[in-house]
Formats: structure tokens, C-alpha cells, sequence
């Protein structure tokens, strides 16, 4: 399955930032304009509409008083009372606050042109004014109605400038709580983003890593988003590749190590590792186990009479002819020239010197072709030691001193070293110390 398309983490994230700067700029922008509509509304309150209302108050209050100064000149019996009332009036009328409003100021020349007439009536007859009152208080209730109208649109003009602002208000407290619900859902999606192509991938990514070895499979993951993810990625499975290919080369690396050239068997030291591995493992179990130590006969003659080549021949003949007669669990090295040493597990001398003799007899029924088309032969003397109870060294001490006894005794033997030898401190005798 192909992988989905993939984008750089740093490209995608600028874009959500971006995002998120934008919705955030106009929300904030949107704010501002609201705040900017409340504080003209306030100053416009302040600077035009308080004192309209100031104003308006004044004239009502003017109105007020020419129809109290009206009903006054009605109620006083004094004709100087009745002048003086109408002075107030006269004042009145002319007052700025009534001529600048048309209304007013209509309706107070007609109330003043009323009341001035009523008082030069009274000057003549006392009686003149009673017969008037049911105009006057036509004229005071249009009064009472015009201060009234003033009033209202007094209150009117402070209420428009509070409608404007309050609506303002109530409009950004909405869009302040969308802009937070805003940021809110924009936190938890890019949360639930960082964690799903970032966090989770290197999680997965750290896991693998402790574990990532050359025996365990190839990593899998599941295709990120991420490029940079990716590129990890793809770096730890090269990375495990890598891994493999070093651990096939140690592998082989080590078997080279262990091998000897020429006959592909056990070196000596590989062997004593092993052996004295499994020597323990014996000893520890009390479980019998012996060593062996074989030389081929005559063997520099063989050399000298057909060549060295001949001699190698040989040499990987009977490792061959070791391979096909041991068993598998037994070990053996080509412990250096034509020598080999053995080690039989879970078998006691009595029953490795049959095993021996078998291979000393098919050595000796053995015959080696060589490319020139003759045929060379050479024989093998082996010594035996039981090896159940002292350390590996000691053990193949013993049997390489049967070895030398088998060559002493004619060669093409197998010799079995008598279980009591005397130990002189641990130490190799002069006649086989060479070989340790
Ligand atoms: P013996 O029966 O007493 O063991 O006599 P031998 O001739 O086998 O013993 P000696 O130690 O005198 O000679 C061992 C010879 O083995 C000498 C050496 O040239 C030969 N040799 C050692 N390593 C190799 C090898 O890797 N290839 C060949 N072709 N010959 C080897
Ligand atoms: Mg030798
Ligand atoms: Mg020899």
C-alpha cells in the first residue's frame, strides 16, 4: 500500500499558526470596534447629549414656571400682583432656552400675548379675568403637554446614546466568548495534533529504538504525516538493516575466528574455551567426560616424501574421517601441526577408547588421492584421559603423555592413561610442556 501523502511538520504547523493568528486578529479587531462604538457613544453622552438634555430640563423647568406665573396672575386680586406676574412672564418668553426651541417659543408668545391681554383687561374690570380662566387652562394643559415633550425627548436622546453603547457591549461580551471558545477548540484540536503526528511517533519511535536489534524483525510503522517523522523513520529501519548485515559479518567474523584454516575444525583456542566450558557443565553434573590427544604417525616423512601439499591433503582427509566418526556433541580441534585434541562428553575412557580405536582403524584403512593420481596413507596414535574430575589442562596433559607412550610403543595405537597419575603441583612434565 503506497504511503499517504506527507508534508513538513515545521510548513504545517506555521499554517495552523497562521491560522490561528488570523481568527484570533479579527476576533480581537472585531472587539476593538465594539469597545470604539461604546466610548463614542459615551463621549457623544457627555459632550453633546448630556448637555441637550441640561437644555431641555431648563426649558421645561421655564415652561413650568410661566404656567405657575399664568395661573398666579388668575389667582391674585391686586392689579400691581397681576403686573408683576406678568413681568416674570415677559422675562420668560424672551428667554433664550424658549426662543431656540420653535415649538416652545410659539407657544409661549401666544401665552404671553394671552396673559397681557387678560392683565390689561383686569386694569378696567376686576371681573374680566374669571370670564377668561377656561381659556387659560387650554393654554396651561398645551403647556403642561410641552414640558412634558420636552422632557421626553430629553430622556429619548440620553436613551438612544445607552441603547448604542449597551448593544455594543452585549455584542463583544458575545463575540469576547466566541473568541475564547475560538482559542479553546483551537488548543485542544492543535493539542490532539501534536500528539497524534508528533508525540505518538516518537513514542513509537523511542520504543523501537531500546528495543531495535539485529535478531528481532524489521521495525514497522505505521506511515506518519510528518516528512521529519518519516525521515527518522526510514533512518531507524536503515539503521536496523544495518544492524543485520554487521551482525552476519560478526557472525562470519567469528566462525573464521574459531576455525581453523586448513581443516575447518576448532582451533586450539576455541576449543579450550569449549572445552573447558563443557568440562564444568561435566563436573558440575558428575557426569563422565574424557579428553583425547592424536598425532599422525610419521608425518614429516610424508612431507618430505610427497610434498607439503600432500601433507595438507592429509591433513583435511582425517579431519574429514574425525567429522564422519565422532558424534556431534563431541568436540575437536586442530590443536596445532598434525596434532588434534578431543573432548568426548558423557562418556568414560573405557567406552572413548573404543570410539578411538574406530577412528585409529579407519585412519589406518584410509587412503588419500592426491591430484597427481597416487594414493598416500599415514596412520594415527592417540592417547586418552579421564577428564570427570581435574581442570582441562591436566586432562590433556595426561593425554598427550598416552600419546607418547602409544608413539614409544610402535605408533598407530590408541593409549588410555592410567587413572592414578601423581600430579607435581599442577605443572607440565619437560616431556610435554611444549604443548601448553
Ligand atoms: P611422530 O610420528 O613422532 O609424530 O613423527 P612426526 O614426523 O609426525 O613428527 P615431527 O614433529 O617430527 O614432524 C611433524 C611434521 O609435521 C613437521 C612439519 O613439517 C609437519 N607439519 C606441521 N604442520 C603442517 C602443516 O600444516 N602442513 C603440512 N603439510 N605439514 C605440517
Ligand atoms: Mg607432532
Ligand atoms: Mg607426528
Amino acid at each position: 500500500m503506497p504511503a499517504p501523502k506527507a508534508i513538513q511538520a515545521g510548513r504545517a504547523f506555521a499554517l495552523l499558526a497562521a491560522l490561528f493568528l488570523f481568527a484570533f486578529g479579527l476576533a480581537v479587531v472585531l472587539l476593538a470596534l465594539d469597545q470604539q462604538r461604546v466610548v463614542d457613544a459615551t463621549s457623544r453622552l457627555q459632550d453633546q447629549t448630556v448637555p441637550e438634555i441640561i437644555r431641555f430640563q431648563r426649558l421645561a423647568r421655564n415652561l413650568e414656571q410661566l404656567r405657575q406665573e399664568g395661573e398666579r396672575i388668575f389667582a391674585v386680586s391686586s392689579q400691581a400682583s397681576r403686573q408683576q406676574s406678568m413681568f416674570v412672564v415677559t422675562l420668560i418668553a424672551s428667554h433664550p432656552s424658549i426662543l431656540e426651541h420653535p415649538g416652545a417659543a410659539r407657544l409661549a408668545r401666544e401665552t404671553e400675548q394671552f396673559l397681557s391681554d387678560v392683565v390689561r383687561q383686569a386694569g378696567t374690570d376686576d371681573r374680566r379675568p374669571a370670564t377668561r380662566y377656561d381659556e387659560w387652562q387650554r393654554i396651561a394643559a398645551r403647556l403642561g403637554m410641552q414640558v412634558d415633550d420636552v422632557s421626553v425627548q430629553g430622556i429619548n436622546l440620553a436613551n438612544t446614546d445607552l441603547n448604542v453603547a449597551t448593544t455594543a457591549m452585549r455584542l463583544a461580551r458575545y463575540k469576547l466568548m466566541t473568541a475564547l471558545v475560538l482559542v479553546g477548540v483551537f488548543l485542544i484540536v492543535f493539542m490532539v495534533l501534536v500528539r497524534r503526528h508528533l508525540i505518538y511517533p516518537l513514542q513509537r519511535i523511542n520504543q523501537v529504538l531500546s528495543t531495535l536489534s539485529a535478531d528481532r524483525p524489521a521495525p514497522e510503522f505505521s506511515p506518519s504525516t510528518m516528512l521529519e517523522i518519516r525521515a527518522v523513520e526510514d533512518s531507524v529501519r536503515e539503521h536496523h538493516a544495518l544492524l543485520i548485515q554487521n551482525d552476519e559479518t560478526r557472525q562470519v567474523l567469528e566462525k573464521l575466528a574459531n576455525k581453523d584454516g586448513l581443516t575447518g575444525l576448532m582451533n586450539r583456542r576455541h576449543f579450550m574455551q569449549s572445552a573447558e566450558v563443557e568440562l564444568q557443565r561435566a563436573q558440575r553434573y558428575r557426569r563422565p567426560v574424557t579428553v583425547a590427544m592424536a598425532d599422525l604417525d610419521l608425518f614429516k616423512k610424508l612431507n618430505d616424501t610427497y610434498g607439503h601439499a600432500a601433507g595438507d591433503a592429509m591433513l583435511r582427509a582425517f579431519a574429514d574421517l574425525v567429522r564422519d566418526t565422532l558424534r556431534q556433541s563431541d568436540f575437536v580441534c586442530r590443536y596445532g601441526g598434525e596434532e588434534f585434541a578431543f573432548l568426548f562428553p558423557e562418556i568414560g575412557p573405557a567406552e572413548t577408547e573404543k570410539l578411538a580405536e574406530r577412528l585409529r582403524a579407519r585412519c589406518d584403512a584410509m587412503e588419500v588421492p592426491l591430484p597427481d593420481g597416487r594414493l598416500v596413507k599415514a596412520t594415527v596414535s592417540i592417547g586418552l584421559a579421564d577428564a570427570s574430575e581435574c581442570p582441562i589442562e591436566i586432562a590433556l596433559k595426561r593425554a598427550d603423555e598416552a600419546l607418547y607412550e602409544a608413539k614409544r610403543l610402535g605408533r598407530n595405537r590408541v593409549v588410555l592413561s592410567s587413572p592414578a597419575v601423581p600430579e607435581i603441583d599442577g605443572e607440565p612434565d619437560t616431556l610435554t610442556g611444549n604443548l601448553f
